[in-house]
């Protein structure tokens, strides 16, 4: 019998704004432990939680870009459970009546083809604290960090629209570029920014059954997602064909041993005793609200590759690199208004600017060439004043130089030789010293050009026109 999996994914985002949900205390990572906090978030007795009105506003902005309904009245509940972490005893959620909801997101799939995966609700709530548990720092003793209680975060639910790892993580990292594209996460899955919990059941190839389902935690990076994913349906399809059951229960994928192990039965909303949140009152948005947000929402991935598509004439893989981030896709833009060729624009965006961004693990803000000196640079390849090859070496050492293009080519002396007579005269020099190989050539085995391309380069230092080269051999190689 075949099999299929039935996966959704629960996404936790925190959200990036400068306080915490429920008090002012700072959200900025990295501070010494416990240096954010305050009675609020600590959960002392007495205090009370104010809504961030900018954390809803944040929620806002990924339910209008997920096309959500947004519910103009929505109202947060306690989740109840005990956990070092968690000082208050419970967690503020939002339970029976989210933020928003019915929703979806279409996904690009590895063969090309395109999938809508629905999203079911998107919630906001606080995050809980830390543990440590660090051997050198306090042997057996765990350590707790509760600068990160009360961060702003919100809960992303996917239909079980998923049926492969690979769906899943294509679904991940298009929902990570949206919240990054907005501007209200960092999408840093290392530091915990961004965090997936995944659901996942088999059933028989074909029928609408549904399995029992398992909860995957601990999927801390985009491959994490995709290997877990793979063991946990292979260990479930292994289990059925045995005639064994699936246990309902959530594991912990353990990405050294590449292995989910038991953590805890799964367990079912009664076991947190939600109840509402009787220190805040409802949550209600004004249609002018959502429509104020909906204006602040820029062009997003999706729409933005499909526009490079059409007005760069770039290919799908152009398109989708050079959009992966806004800044790429912004860089490219200003450097296309100043590069006619947009092709050759695309080409060093992603051969040699991407490539350096990358090595130095910068940011495009922080990239020596800005896009005006970089086009000047591809302007003299489009005047065929330097070769590709030469424009590398200009590239290189305009990375550490204030100097234009047009002065590193006469200071490096790089300049392209162009003028067809002093070319002709190697050409026929190449050709004396290659006389066995022109007669081949005139046989019919053309595919010895290449080569007498390539000493006449060779013989000019690389400086050659290769386009001006290659003619001028074919027409001696015709007439004499
Ligand atoms: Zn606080």
């Amino acid at each position: 019998m075949e099999f299929e999996a039935v996966i959704g994914l629960e996404v936790h985002s925190q959200l990036l704004t400068d306080s915490k949900i429920f008090c002012s205390c700072s959200t900025a990572y990295g501070a010494p432990p416990n240096s954010q906090t305050c009675p609020v978030c600590l959960g002392m007795p007495g205090t009370l939680p104010v809504l961030n009105r900018r954390a809803v506003e944040f929620a806002l902005k990924m339910g209008v870009a997920t096309h959500c309904q947004i519910a103009s009245f929505s109202t947060f509940a306690r989740k109840n459970y005990f956990y070092p972490d968690l000082p208050k005893g419970y967690q503020i959620s939002q339970y029976e009546l989210p933020l928003c909801r019915a929703g979806w997101l279409d996904i690009d799939l590895p063969d090309g083809k395109r999938k809508r995966v629905r999203i079911r609700r998107i919630h906001l709530e606080e995050d809980a604290g830390k543990s440590i548990h660090d051997q050198a720092l306090a042997g057996e003793q765990t350590l707790l960090d509760f600068n990160r209680c009360g961060v702003p975060l919100i809960e992303i639910v996917s239909e079980p629209d998923l049926s492969t790892p690979a769906e899943a993580h294509a679904y991940l990292v298009a929902l990570k570029q949206i919240l990054v594209y907005l501007e209200i996460c960092s999408g840093n899955m290392e530091e915990g920014s961004l965090r997936c919990d995944a659901n996942v059941s088999v059933r028989p190839l074909g029928t609408a059954v549904s399995g029992t389902k398992t909860e995957l935690k601990n999927l801390n990076s985009f491959r994490n997602v995709e290997r877990a994913l793979a063991f946990e349906i292979e260990r479930q399809i292994a289990l059925l064909k045995q005639g064994k059951p699936v246990e309902a229960e959530t594991l912990l994928w353990d990405a050294d041993a590449q292995q989910a192990r038991p953590m805890r039965s799964k367990e079912e909303a009664p076991d947190y005793r939600y109840f509402p949140e009787p220190d805040l009152v409802p949550l209600e948005v004004d249609p002018a609200w959502v429509e104020r947000v909906k204006r602040t929402i820029p062009e997003l991935p999706e729409e933005k590759k499909n526009r490079f598509r059409q007005q760069y004439k770039l290919n799908d893989y152009a398109a989708q690199l050079l959009t992966v981030r806004r800044e790429i896709a912004d860089y490219f833009e200003a450097l296309a208004k100043r590069c006619p060729d947009y092709q050759l624009a695309a080409n060093w965006m992603l051969r040699e600017v991407l490539r350096v961004v990358n090595e130095r693990k910068i940011s495009l803000q922080e990239f020596p060439l800005s896009p005006q000196r970089l086009a000047e640079l591809l302007q003299l390849i489009l005047d065929r004043v330097v070769s590709q090859t030469a424009a590398v070496t200009i590239f290189e050492e305009m990375l550490h130089s204030r100097k234009s293009a047009g002065q590193l080519v006469d200071d490096l002396g790089l300049r392209q030789i162009s003028d067809e007579q002093q070319l002709a005269a190697v050409v026929e020099e190449v050709l004396a010293r290659n006389q066995k190989l022109a007669e081949q050539y005139r046989g019919g085995k053309t595919k010895v050009l290449g080569y007498l391309i390539g000493q006449v380069m060779k013989a000019t230092g690389g400086k050659a026109d290769p386009v001006l080269v290659n003619r001028l051999l074919r027409e001696k190689l015709k007439t004499t």
